[in-house]
């Protein structure tokens, strides 16, 4: 994610981007960091293509004009990519039958996303319940069971019975004689797909005739999407899809070529192995993420939920402003909120450093950085943090004052810079969604 965005500033920072062959050069970096993120070579061709076209129509000048114009195009055609205008189709009726199924590699977090989605709808008043037709893998109705009991959610599933078109049929009559609104069934995936996988989800849809398919997809599975996605919808032709895994190294990039190629939705992401960790998908989120940016809408949302006294903060935030004294004050509720990997994962940089670094050292090191942020003097909190590049021995007097090193206080000064500038450009993003 990250390179996709130092591309974008280095290519646009190698200053004249005036010419053709520079914006050529410029193209290339971009595409590559793309590729690197798992987008489909195909659909970066394309994307730069567009790019390259809307730059010289533009016939701008101005190396910052030029930046703003390959940033905004990068982002909303990455967007238009994912945001099918189908997303929003995704509805369901309470008080009607309403059958989803739930197809997938083994793996993939069907069983998991199953209970997830379960909780997700019998929150809104849903009478759901739950069906385990993967007669294929060992222990998969265990699996289903514990899921579904944690969840309080009613469950259907058999130890005896090994066909599982004949689960799936029989549960589907029990809850639809008991009058439920939503029935689930979860299917069984191999580790290939197999044709065996393949002719049973087949059958299983002629028995039960879903209302719904939903294909889960593990966000690493890298360019391999497509292929993957393709083979899918050829046999089950699902209506939507949901990402999961994003919680970990997956860079997601493969989950476009999923949606391009299948011109099906993402309608949720799952972001870890709990049931909470579960969110409607948000186009404009997901690129931004993949590009680099920070979860603007996440860390937004995050800002919002904070009851304490930061609603300077989130003024401030709107504004375009993030001084370090806001910096203090959301590092001192993160402490208080939990749970960790989440909001870590929503400072620039530190979701990486807690993957290889562990929970407590992280949390330790979010200590230290309260402390350095104690250590400065209200002058400098206040400020936009420019004052330690003119007068760098404050540096050294706040890594003496709170007993850490120069090199923490430079690094919280970074930080400090990249929110600011998300602050910025999720201002210029609320201003242009303002305007449209
Ligand atoms: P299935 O074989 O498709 O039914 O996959 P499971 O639901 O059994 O999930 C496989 C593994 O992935 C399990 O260990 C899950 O806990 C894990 N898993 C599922 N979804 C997520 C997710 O969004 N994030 C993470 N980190 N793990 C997940
Ligand atoms: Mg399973």
């Amino acid at each position: 994610g990250k390179k996709i965005n130092n591309a974008v500033s280095n290519a646009i920072n190698s200053k004249d981007g005036n010419n053709e062959s520079n914006i050529d050069l410029m193209l290339k970096e971009i595409s590559t960091a793309l590729i690197e993120s798992d987008v489909n070579i195909k659909l970066v061709l394309n994307l730069r293509n567009k790019i390259k076209s809307k730059l010289i129509k533009s016939n701008l000048d101005g190396v910052n004009v030029k930046k703003n114009l390959i940033q905004k195009v990068v982002f909303d055609e990455l967007v238009e990519l994912v945001d099918t205008d189908k997303s929003d189709t995704f509805i369901l009726t309470k008080k009607k039958l309403n059958i989803v199924m739930f197809v997938g590699l083994q793996g993939s977090g069907k069983t998991t996303s199953c209970t997830k989605f379960a909780v997700y709808y019998q929150r809104r008043g849903f009478k759901v319940g739950l069906i385990c037709a993967d007669t294929f893998r060992a222990g998969a109705f265990d699996q289903l069971k514990q899921n579904a009991t944690r969840a309080k959610i009613p469950f259907f599933g058999s130890y005896t019975e090994t066909n599982p078109i004949k689960v799936a049929q029989l549960g589907v009559e029990k809850f639809k004689r008991e009058k439920f609104d939503l029935i689930i069934v979860d299917t069984s995936g191999r580790h290939k797909q197999e044709m065996d996988l393949f002719q049973e989800m087949v059958e299983i849809d002629q028995t039960i005739k879903p209302t719904q398919t939903i294909m889960v997809l593990d966000a690493s599975i890298g360019q391999a999407a497509e292929i993957q996605s393709k083979a899918f919808k050829d046999s089950s032709n699902f209506g939507s899809i949901i990402l999961t895994k994003l919680d970990g190294h997956a860079k997601g990039g493969g989950a476009i070529s999923a949606v391009a190629i299948t011109n099906t939705p993402i309608i949720f992401i799952g972001t870890g192995e709990h049931i909470q960790d579960f969110e409607k998908f948000q186009p404009k989120s997901f690129v931004s993420k993949l590009l680099g940016i920070g979860d603007l809408q996440g860390f937004m949302d995050h800002v919002q939920s904070l009851n304490f006294d930061n609603k300077d903060t989130l003024e401030n935030f709107q504004r375009g402003k993030f001084t370090l004294n806001d910096f203090q004050k959301q590092m001192q509720n993160m402490l208080k909120m939990g749970p960790l990997t989440q909001i870590a994962g929503m400072i620039p940089g530190m979701g990486q450093a807690m993957e290889q670094i562990g929970e407590e050292e992280t949390s330790n090191r979010l200590k230290r950085m309260v402390f350095i942020m104690d250590s400065m003097t209200k002058k400098e909190l206040d400020s936009d943090g420019y004052i330690f590049v003119q007068q760098p021995e404050r540096i050294l007097r706040v890594a003496r004052g709170s007993g850490t090193s120069s090199f923490e206080v430079e690094l919280i000064l970074y930080q400090q810079r990249m929110m600011s500038k998300i602050a910025l450009q999720s201002k210029s993003m609320m201003d242009q969604q303002g305007q449209g």
